[in-house]
């Protein structure tokens, strides 16, 4: 496994190209859990991989929680030791952030609701930093988690709108035994607060159950969410929207994603469940297109 801590070090990188595997990458901002190992191991069926663990300070706003976030190299070099990764990147912010005053990308309208309208400035700072990974890496595959939902969304409008050469794959969430999406953060819960984080799992679930007996109105399902939301300090929101465009439609039928934000003492918590309901029934099923097709 190789460990290139500059751009300078990218000269490195598995070769790409005709006769090749496929250069497949999963950027991170380290603090490494089963969540991103389960999206490296699922990852090298697309091709060789490379890991980037980056904490970008372009997405965290003021008083987020940039400062504090868990960076611990070492231990994540040693999880993903065993796994069968061809390089880590992990560039210091000066290196890929050179200038203060720079180019950044403009989201487009996906970034407009949920953690978009609770965060500003939050998805410009995603899409500039995935634009620098995808153009200094050059992968045929990135690999993002179902976790970040509307992360997913918002860069696949990119990928298509600003034409990279990319295919975007979402991958299921992992989850603790509770439920509990696995998530960096929950590492800042006290005893208490993690035992009420449950609910944000459980809401979404008791949601998805009520689609299963035959709900379909919205504000309905959206009620039952809030309602299962009341152990959290604040419910940022809570909401069912269509898939890709993230519009609220009246009847929950078609892909949809059920998802919330909460904060759990003062912890933001994401978490959501993307289902497609037909006349048939209802399933989980990828975000994107191109996850739904085999590497
Ligand atoms: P982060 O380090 O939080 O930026 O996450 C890096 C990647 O791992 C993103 O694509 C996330 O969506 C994904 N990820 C984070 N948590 C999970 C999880 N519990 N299950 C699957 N993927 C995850």
């Amino acid at each position: 496994m190789e460990l290139l801590r500059s751009r300078r070090d990218l000269a490195r990188l598995p070769a790409r190209g005709a006769g090749q595997p496929a250069l497949v990458l999963v950027p991170t901002m380290g603090a490494l859990h089963a969540g991103h190992l389960s999206l490296v191991e699922q990852a090298r069926a697309w091709g060789t991989v490379v890991v980037s663990i980056f904490v970008n300070p372009l997405q965290f706003g003021p008083g987020e929680d940039y400062s504090h976030y868990p960076r611990d190299l070492d231990r994540d070099l040693a999880l993903l030791q065993p796994l069968d990764v061809a390089a880590v990147f992990a560039p210091d912010a000066a290196d890929i952030f050179p200038r203060q005053d720079a180019v950044t990308v403009s989201p487009g309208p996906a970034a407009r609701f949920l953690c978009g309208a609770s965060r500003p400035g939050h998805f410009q700072g995603v899409l500039t930093v995935v634009a620098k990974l995808l153009h200094l890496v050059q992968p045929q595959v990135a690999v993002f988690g179902r976790k970040d939902a509307q992360q997913c969304l918002v860069i696949a409008e990119m990928v298509r709108d600003l034409d990279f050469p990319v295919r975007l794959v979402d991958l299921p969430t992992v989850r603790e035994p509770d439920g509990l999406a696995m998530s960096s953060r929950n590492a800042y819960l006290s005893i208490e607060e993690r035992r009420r984080a449950g609910c944000l799992s459980e809401a979404l679930q008791q949601a998805r159950q009520a689609l299963a007996r035959g709900e379909r109105l919205t504000d309905r399902l959206r009620e039952i969410l809030r309602s299962r939301l009341a152990a959290a300090d604040q419910v940022e929101y809570a909401e069912v929207c269509r898939v890709p465009d993230l519009q609220i439609p009246h009847e929950a039928t078609g892909h949809l994603l059920l998802a919330a934000a909460v904060r759990i003492g003062r912890t933001r918590l994401i978490d959501n469940l993307v289902v497609r309901v037909s006349a048939t029934g209802i399933r989980d099923v990828p975000l994107l297109a191109a996850g739904e097709s085999e590497p």
